[in-house]
């Protein structure tokens, strides 16, 4: 991990750094903050220096750009952005994208060739499940799964057949793709044992990637589990207030160039202004999120004690033990989004979900303020009744984001809502 600033002979904590890491008020007239770039392309000091920028952007002299070129490639919202985002997963590099679907497409086209195999874990956020099996099966890849909570055996024996039906194909197995947990039943991945399956089946440079939107950063850091590649959807618990969408991958060099020169050719870049408002997202993000969590287990507390809830996925809660274990070895904390399931079906959740007043009805998560919805009928609606069983997602299941309000407040408020079920 790269070091940042020593203080007192240790490193600076990433929510210290969050207010001034990667960022000098002396370039900008002394502004404290910085201000927002409004710029579409920078002027070069002399023509060789132009020249030396972009033997760099094109990849001519390794290393990248040493300076600013162009907005589509990067500016300085973006770069101190990418630099504060690599701290909180202990990563080399990040890199900002205009919303969480492009930073997973754009990683995806990067490593995917045709005839490769891209195996990933099930299930995944509909979107980049689909951006799989629809968008990238018209160039030739197609896809393995294993489910959320597999083990190393199953694992292996995914990967096997993944890489048989590659060579079949002409083709390798071009990523290991994950999310953790999976949305919305909360089934954790265990990165260490698809690591050392990874290491153990495949004889390809193949990157492990995780989508770590539901726990990232604050309570799960993959990296350090044997992943390569994090990807988010900052449109979440990182910018935490539900008013703007984007996205990022983090990780070394050696796995993030190669996005970076497709994102340099196909643009995708977060634009400054949001960037500027994720900075700020970042100065409050331990907070957000240390509060949220402790939300969520005070509401769970509350709920998992009520005559008309029958069950609670929550990572705070977890019963079985193989669960137990890996949320014990990945987890530092267990998020502020679970799902709740009421004794009866959709017309129970619908009158429950009708009669919140504080917690709002919308999809989304990781904002201030508390949200629910109904997976079956929303999110998930156009999941096969077969696979919505096979995944859990039952027409009793709500699935509920706290946020930061008062914790009295939101169990008054699931309180009388569950009155009127
Ligand atoms: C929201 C979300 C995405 C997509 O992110 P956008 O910013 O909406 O494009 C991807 N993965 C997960 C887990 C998400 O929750």
């Amino acid at each position: 991990m790269p070091s940042h600033m020593k203080i007192a002979g240790r490193e600076a904590k990433p929510s210290t750094l969050m207010m001034g890491h990667g960022y000098d008020p002396v370039l900008s007239e002394g502004s404290l903050k910085p201000p927002i770039f409004l710029t579409s392309t920078f002027a070069f000091s002399s023509a060789a220096e132009g020249k030396r920028h972009f033997e760099g952007i094109t990849g001519k002299r390794p290393g990248g750009a040493d300076g600013l070129v162009y907005s589509r490639f990067n500016a300085p919202n973006q770069e101190i952005l990418e630099h504060r985002l690599a701290i909180w997963d202990g990563a080399e590099e990040a890199l900002s994208f205009s919303s969480g679907m492009t930073a997973i497409c754009v990683l995806m086209l990067t490593y995917a060739a045709q005839g490769d195999v891209i195996v990933h874990s099930g299930p995944l956020y509909a979107a980049s499940e689909g951006f799989v099996s629809k968008w990238l099966a018209k160039f030739g890849v197609t896809w393995l799964d294993f489910p959320a909570g597999a083990t190393r055996e199953t694992i292996e024996g995914v990967l096997e057949r993944a890489k048989a039906q590659a060579a079949a194909n002409g083709g390798k197995v071009c990523m290991i793709y994950l999310e953790s947990p999976a949305n919305p039943t909360n089934a954790l991945v265990d990165v260490e044992a698809v690591s050392a399956a990874r290491d153990a089946v495949l004889d390809t440079e193949t990157p492990i990637a995780i989508d770590n939107t539901f726990l990232g950063p604050l309570w799960a850091r993959p990296l350090d589990q044997g992943a390569d590649i994090v990807v988010y959807s900052l449109t979440k618990y990182v910018g935490g207030h539900s008013d703007l969408v984007a996205g990022s991958i983090a990780g070394a060099k050696r796995w993030t160039t190669p996005v970076r020169m497709l994102r340099n050719t196909m643009g995708g870049i977060c634009d400054p202004n949001t960037a500027w408002m994720l900075l700020r997202s970042l100065e409050t993000l331990e907070l957000r999120m240390q509060r949220a969590g402790e939300n969520a287990a005070k509401v769970c507390e509350w709920l998992a004690g009520h005559p008309k809830v029958a069950g609670l996925g929550y990572l705070g809660m977890i019963a079985d033990p193989r669960q137990r274990d890996i949320y014990d070895r990945h987890c530092k904390g267990a998020g502020s989004t679970f799902s709740v399931l009421l004794k009866g079906g959709e017309a129970e959740c619908f009158r429950f979900l009708d009669a919140l007043r504080i917690a709002k009805l919308a999809v989304s998560l990781g904002g201030t303020e508390t949200l629910a919805s109904h997976p079956a009928s929303m999110t998930h609606l156009s999941v096969p009744d077969g696979r919505k069983a096979e995944l859990g997602i039952s027409d009793n299941l709500v699935r509920i984001s706290i946020g930061i309000e008062d914790p009295d407040d939101l169990i008054g408020d699931f309180d009388q809502a569950l009155a009127a079920v």
